[in-house]
């Protein structure tokens, strides 16, 4: 018998990995938006046309790439953020997998336009299913400019999947905010079919949280901070009373990256027993800073699970910090349900 396996080409590997990575648009408005803050962006612009299925297009102000990187960031497994396993350990990056724009190039009509501070003329690249179409210099602001169109063009059973429009711009906000909230030292502008919806300056935690989510939290907020050897907690909870009978304004933070954590929502609900109307769920916007070498983010490639080495003491120190922040700003339980 002869020998039959082969190494599958590039393209359709990435198109592969890109089911991982890239589910829906939102998913590539994450994945674009954390590479303009890895590059040190301080404004960064999400513009996207028809739910993000025509168009979506990420514009920052940071460091830009040179042709040859422009060239290099469409292969897999190329990054510039980690060189060696044990940097792994010391993650100060969102990204380190250099996946995410083989990925999206395989399922899209992509354009690229980077232009690093200290060059004059900037690269344009056209890609289309990962096969590049053109590259060449071009005039463009410093910083990166990346078009994705058509997501998923080439794979219609995969591009039918996807949901309404109200559904996908749901989801594509929703990561918006949770980037938005965990970097508010950056501006950011979204633009839904040449509207702006949401456009908020540099500034703290607590302005952030109040250009998104209202005036109403003005009042509201009771500031959250805690310190132990092993993790520091800081950010803002809501008084009881701004409690809504829907979830979603939970936001939860490690070094930096939103997580999802049933556990450790438990803890901030403890400590929040007996001061809240029954199924009613807290604002919380909370950022946990611990020692990269106690996390491991590698758990899946869209990161929004992780695990603690000892994630016991972590629930500790949340429900403590949160249930200092309750006492110390004198929350009693409203009227209705005293
Ligand atoms: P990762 O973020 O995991 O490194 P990506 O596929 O998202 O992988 O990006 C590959 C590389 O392309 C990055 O490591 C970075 O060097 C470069 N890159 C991507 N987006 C930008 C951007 N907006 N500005 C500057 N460099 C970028
Ligand atoms: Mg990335």
């Amino acid at each position: 018998m002869p020998d039959i396996i082969q190494l599958l080409p590039d393209a359709i590997a990435n198109q592969i990995a890109a089911g991982e990575v890239v589910q829906r648009p939102a998913s590539a408005v994450k994945e674009l938006i954390e590479n303009a803050i890895d590059a040190d962006a301080t404004h960064i612009k999400l513009i996207i046309k028809d739910a993000g299925k025509a168009l979506l297009q990420v514009i920052d102000n940071g460091k830009g790439m040179s042709e040859t990187d422009a060239r290099m960031s469409l292969e897999r497994h190329a990054t510039s953020k980690i060189r060696k396993a044990e940097d792994l350990f010391t993650l100060h990056t969102m990204g380190f997998r250099g996946e995410a724009l083989a990925s999206i190039a395989a399922v899209s009509q992509l354009e690229i336009k980077t232009r690093q501070a200290k060059e004059e003329l900037g690269t344009l690249l056209v890609v289309e299913a990962s096969e590049v179409k053109k590259q060449e210099p071009a005039a463009c602001d410093k910083g990166t400019s990346i078009s994705v169109k058509n997501l998923f063009y080439n794979i219609p059973a995969r591009r039918n999947f996807l949901k309404s429009n109200s559904v996908e711009v749901k989801h594509i906000v929703d990561e918006f905010q949770r980037l938005a909230l965990a970097y508010p030292n950056i501006a950011f502008t979204y633009v839904n079919t040449d509207d702006v919806e949401i456009d908020v300056t540099a500034g703290k935690l607590s302005q952030r949280i109040i250009a998104l989510f209202g005036k109403s939290f003005q009042q509201q907020l009771a500031p959250c901070e805690e310190e132990t050897d092993y993790v520091k907690i800081t950010g803002y909870v809501g008084r009881p009373e701004s409690a809504k009978k829907t979830r979603g304004e939970q936001f939860l933070f490690v070094n930096n990256r939103f997580i999802r954590s049933n556990y450790l929502h438990h803890a901030v609900m403890m400590a929040f027993e007996g001061l809240l109307p029954e199924n009613s769920f807290p604002f919380y916007v909370l950022f946990l800073t611990l020692d990269p070498k106690h996390i491991d983010v590698n758990v899946h490639p869209t990161k929004t699970e992780i695990k603690f080495d000892d994630e016991r003491a972590v629930y500790g120190v949340v429900q403590a910090s949160v249930r200092q922040a309750l006492g110390a700003h004198s929350l009693r339980p409203s009227l209705d349900f005293q």
